[in-house]
């Protein structure tokens, strides 16, 4: 896009693995050249060379209320002077923990860890140890972090045994993850039946993110819920994503299903290095110090981080009609864009919930993995490109989900849908 963007990525190539820290930022799936920003305000991004850009990343879910929102900077730039990190116990790891016990009612207990990869780590490697057994099951297209346990490929069929998704990953680890189909609680049921006993936990994306955006269907998480009872397996929201993005008590709030085990991340620290897991005391208490099960982190309470957290919490907390205006928003692009694709005569499928927001390239409604595959990618990468140019930074990836903040006014929004009609038009006209 830009010069000075080019010639850092090529400088980033040879020091950094394939340019970047995490693989999706490289624009491998819709071509290009990656964008280097510059700095981040309200709803806009600014890359090194000077353009512009509305922001429907979100560094992927964390921010709710927009880039740098004042209460949090001035939280954080107080917190500063006061050091960066002590290694020892400090009152805001109590007083964010108090405050997601208070807002999760499922949660009596928290542990704080750095990403939402150790938080799933973690909470398996709990759920294994509480009840003894050793296998998990996952969803296929479901993301929980770059764990071992939960890099196993998609499978073919619902009782396919996983398979290591990533070279390094042992076969030993990918036997003991199984994957079942997302909305779909005959294949769940199958697995449970085909291995009685051995299940230790299921865990999910209640709503999903990493396939795109994908609504669990009516009654589907109280079916995971009671299969799980059946087998005595617990139940695992990883709402790293949905967790205060789809209410201020994560998706579980919404669909009145308690999970057992909850993990969390991206909001809870504002925007700074933050996950965490929770869950009944019974469980949590298996933790040490408290109990065996071996978990800890240097930087974990980190006290920039826990207060750029609370500070995030704090601002939902003191705002809860968040959640009435961002579905607003949601709801404005979405029908504003299906009126532009039956405009085009395309009929591809939206998905969209409150703030999280995906346009599949295809004709087929998306409820599970196989689903979303059906999407023309190379549309996606057009459309991406098209947007990029128009001053709009969408996830670039067909398998993400937008995340709107709260920052967007209807002034974005116009500017949103216009980028959009203009992008739809010149690639269907
Ligand atoms: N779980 C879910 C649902 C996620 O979406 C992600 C990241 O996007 C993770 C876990 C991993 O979190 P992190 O990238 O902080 O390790």
């Amino acid at each position: 896009m830009g010069k000075l963007s080019n010639t850092y990525f090529e400088k980033a190539k040879t020091l950094i693995p394939g340019g970047v820290n995490s693989p999706v930022r490289a624009f491998k799936s819709v071509g290009g050249n990656p964008v280097f920003i510059q700095s981040a305000n309200g709803a806009y991004l600014k890359d090194v060379d000077g353009n512009e850009y509305i922001d429907l990343i979100g560094s992927w879910g964390p921010m709710l209320f927009g880039q740098a929102h004042p209460a949090i900077e001035s939280a954080v730039r107080e917190a500063l002077s006061d050091g960066f990190s002590f290694g020892a116990p400090s009152l805001k790891e109590v007083l964010i923990a108090e405050k997601i016990v208070s807002m999760i009612p499922s949660i009596e207990k928290v542990r704080l860890v750095n990403s939402g990869t150790e938080a799933t780590m973690a909470a398996i490697r709990l759920a294994r140890a509480y009840t003894q057994r050793d296998k998990i099951i996952k969803f296929e297209g479901c993301y929980h972090g770059h764990g071992d346990s939960f890099l196993i490929a998609a499978g073919s069929g619902v009782a396919t045994l996983g398979t290591p998704d990533s070279p390094g990953v042992t076969v030993s680890t990918a036997r003991d993850t199984l994957t079942a189909v997302y909305n779909d609680l005959d294949s769940l049921r199958n697995l449970f039946d085909s291995n009685p006993g051995a299940i230790a936990a299921v865990i999910v994306e209640p709503v999903v993110g990493n396939m795109g955006l994908v609504i669990p269907a009516e009654g589907y998480l109280a079916g995971l819920r009671s299969l799980c009872d059946q087998h005595g397996a617990l139940l695992i929201f990883d709402e790293v994503m949905t967790g205060f993005r789809q209410s201020a008590s994560g998706y579980q709030g919404v669909c009145g299903v308690q999970p057992d085990l909850t993990t969390l991340g991206k909001i809870i620290g504002g925007g700074l290095p933050v996950g965490a897991y929770g869950g009944k005391a019974e469980i949590m208490d298996m933790i040490a110090p408290a109990g065996p099960v071996y978990q800890a982190g240097t930087l974990s309470g980190n006290p920039l981080a826990t207060t750029a957290g609370l500070a995030m919490l704090n601002l939902i907390t003191e705002d809860p009609d968040v959640y009435i205006r961002l579905a607003e928003k949601g709801n404005a692009l979405a029908s504003g864009i299906k009126s532009q694709l039956e405009k085009v005569g395309k009929r591809f499928t939206i998905n969209q919930l409150g703030s999280m927001f995906t346009l599949f390239f295809t004709e087929n409604a998306v409820n599970n993995f196989n689903d979303a595959k059906t999407a023309d990618l190379n549309l996606f990468g057009q459309y991406f490109q098209g947007m990029l140019r128009r001053g709009i930074y969408l996830p670039p990836s067909q398998f993400e989900s937008w995340f709107i903040s709260d920052a967007i006014r209807d002034e974005e929004i116009d500017k949103i849908l216009a980028a959009s009609d203009a992008t739809l038009t010149e690639m269907f006209s």
